[in-house]
């Protein structure tokens, strides 16, 4: 357990197909630059997978949960503006 989490912390490799070949990604259209920052977001250069490097899953529900609260927030400021 204790090798299998010092493994995963020098090197990440695509949960799907075994890639070393990944990078982060910088930039995405749902977070901006933020977004894939905050969820570890890494992308495999050879199956375009996206994945979360901490935890070698998929983004996909961190996405849409820093969507909504995304969404809630502008949402509030909005009224908030609106209010004034
Ligand atoms: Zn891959």
């Amino acid at each position: 357990m204790q090798d299998k989490l010092n493994e995963f912390a020098n090197e990440i490799v695509c949960p799907t197909c075994g890639s070393k070949t990944v990078s982060k990604v910088k930039y995405t259209w749902w977070g901006g630059v933020l977004g894939p920052k905050l969820l570890h977001h890494t992308k495999c250069d050879d199956c375009k997978y996206t994945f979360n490097s901490k935890t070698g899953k998929s983004n996909t529900p961190g996405i849409i949960m820093y969507s909504v609260v995304l969404f809630v927030v502008a949402f509030a400021v909005f009224f908030f503006i609106r209010t004034m």
